[in-house]
């Protein structure tokens, strides 16, 4: 897909969000055009390009990446919002509740997708389903109360209460929009974060989409991004030593480990990582 036919499409995201790329300033030249600032004018042919943004992406020269930058226009939850907003490094300019009657919109989730809570991620929701029946149940008593509060504020409203004050017993579901500008280094670091699967399902549903338009708006950079970033594995100075011994045949044990001063929690982390590597195609 072509960048102008991208822009200002809208990408639908949940049962009712989406994401719309407003405009994007520079691409995959800009970045180049801005390193040779300071590299001088020596590179020239498309591979020499690539060659150029890995290179700034491998030695994190960052700023030549800040030259592109992104303008979205976002419908989302409040509570994928919140996670959102907390990434401090955009230009926001969200939907005033206090200035506009909220629209009558919730999110619902799939049944596919309430699931129970994970065991080993505190945070998160596990790969198993919940039985059917419950899964049903919980959504609709989610719809019952998102209409229930939705009445009641069309009841304030209708008693000419302020729009301040009527939206605040709103659900954390309720659906709201908003302006996202961000620079292409800042949008990197959001998606290394929200495209991981510690990520919460609703805000990687926007991360997914969102990495598809980089993809194609900024393909050699996207690459070294998935390259250097996404897709890779960092080891500290003690899981090398590991790694280094396990290269040569010593596989430790896990009290030899320990004694290397890992704790058990990063043991489990550590090998994990190794059968990632293993499943690496
Ligand atoms: C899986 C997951 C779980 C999370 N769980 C929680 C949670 O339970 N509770 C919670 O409160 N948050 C939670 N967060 C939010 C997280 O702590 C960060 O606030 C969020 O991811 C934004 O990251 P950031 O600050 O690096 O990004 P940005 O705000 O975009 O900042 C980018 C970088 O700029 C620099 N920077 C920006 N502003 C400042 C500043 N004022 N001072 C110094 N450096 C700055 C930092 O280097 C920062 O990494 C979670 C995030 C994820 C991805």
């Amino acid at each position: 897909m072509e960048k102008n036919e991208i822009i200002g499409k809208e990408f639908k995201c949940l049962d009712k969000g989406f994401v719309r790329l407003v405009d994007i300033m520079g691409g995959d030249d800009s970045i180049v055009q801005a390193a040779r600032v300071s590299y001088g004018k020596g590179t020239k042919t498309v591979s020499e390009d690539r060659n150029l943004i890995r290179y700034l992406m491998r030695h994190r020269h960052t700023s030549p990446f800040e030259m592109v930058e992104y303008k979205f226009h976002i419908k989302l939850p409040i509570f994928v919002a919140r996670q959102w907003i907390r990434h401090r490094t955009a230009n926001v300019n969200e939907y005033s509740g206090r200035y506009s009657i909220m629209p009558d919109e919730f999110y619902l989730p799939s049944p596919e997708d309430v699931r129970t809570q994970s065991k080993t991620n505190k945070q998160g929701r596990s790969d198993e389903p919940i039985p059917e029946d419950i899964a049903n149940k919980f959504i609709e008593d989610l719809k019952d109360t998102q209409n229930f509060l939705y009445e009641k504020y069309n009841s304030y409203l209708s008693q000419e209460i302020a729009r301040e004050l009527a939206r605040i017993n709103l659900p954390l579901s309720t659906y709201t929009e908003w302006y996202w500008k961000i620079d292409l280094h800042n949008l990197f670091h959001f998606l290394e974060l929200r495209l991981h699967p510690t990520a919460q399902f609703e805000i990687r549903e926007y991360a997914k989409i969102i990495a598809q338009i980089v993809k194609h708006t900024c393909p050699i950079a996207y690459e070294a991004f998935e390259d250097y970033r996404l897709n890779s594995i960092t080891f500290s100075a003690k899981e090398l030593k590991i790694l280094s011994s396990m290269i040569q045949n010593k596989i430790p044990t896990i009290e030899e480990m320990l004694e290397i001063g890992l704790s058990k929690r990063e043991i489990e982390e550590f090998l994990i990582k190794i059968s990632s590597i293993n499943k690496q195609k």
